[in-house]
């Protein structure tokens, strides 16, 4: 019923020569894909990446938006921008935005009723840092996390959100949860959501991926995992072949 979506994080990497490059390689290599194919790439290379894209199956991602229309918001984007762009999908709440610029889960709740209002497809991100983990805390903070999230997102939008489990600890790090870890945690999240809104609509619309030095070695293995619906992936989608190994688990 959900259909895998794995999604590359460009972050802050890439110049539109380098853009350029990269789409050239990976749009042959993903062509055959079975997984919904997402890049989620820095503003200045939305345009280019928008127009190498059109007419393939992958499908173009922002990596932030803000809450509001239009206004006095220097530095930052809004969804209109975006979709006139053609982007469908937008990271919201990474948790290099949470750490480094002041993003709350507040904030990030603003940011996802925005996407959905607009016709942006949110991709959510939560996860807890070690020391959360290892005190045993990070049950509860995830629920939280999700909780405020989602505050005043309906059912009906469900389908259109996806929520992306990454452990900070994993990310970068070159450690992996383990395949059960992940899938354990994403359980978690789902019965959360469960509680929130039905059963049906955890099971059956929302999709939930995990992220954290997901590679071309471990994907298969934690896909293989019924409750990952997919992955948010950092450094190996900077790497067209890498990424393609990725999306074709
Ligand atoms: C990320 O930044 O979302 C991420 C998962 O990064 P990496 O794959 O490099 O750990």
């Amino acid at each position: 019923m959900r259909q895998p979506i794995i999604a590359g994080n460009w972050k802050m990497n890439n110049t539109i020569k380098d853009t350029k490059a990269l789409l050239t390689d990976l749009i042959p290599l993903v062509a055959d894909s079975k997984a919904e194919c997402v890049v989620c790439v820095p503003y200045t290379n939305i345009q280019t990446a928008g127009e190498m894209i059109k007419g393939t199956n992958i499908k173009l991602g922002a990596e932030n938006v803000h809450w509001a229309d239009k206004g006095a918001f220097t530095g930052e984007i809004s969804a209109d921008m975006l979709l006139e762009l053609g982007v469908e999908y937008v990271i919201i709440g990474h948790s290099e935005r949470r750490q480094y610029f002041g993003e709350t889960d507040e904030t990030v709740n603003k940011r996802v009723l925005q996407a959905l209002k607009k016709g942006l497809k949110p991709i959510i991100c939560v996860g807890e840092s070690l020391e959360e983990r290892e005190s045993g805390v990070y049950k509860t903070l995830l629920e939280a996390q999700t909780e405020k999230a989602l505050a005043g997102v309906t059912s009906d939008e469900l389908d259109k959100v996806v929520i992306a489990y990454e452990p900070i600890w994993a990310i970068g790090t070159g450690k992996t949860a383990t395949a059960q870890e992940a899938n354990d945690t994403i359980a978690i999240i789902r019965n959360k959501v469960a509680e929130l809104y039905c059963k049906n609509c955890a099971q059956n619309k929302l999709r939930i991926q995990y992220g954290g030095s997901m590679n071309p070695k471990n994907a298969s293995e934690l896909m293989a995992m019924p409750e990952i619906d997919g992955g948010l992936i950092g450094g190996a989608s900077l790497k067209a072949e890498d990424f393609s190994k990725v999306v074709k688990y």
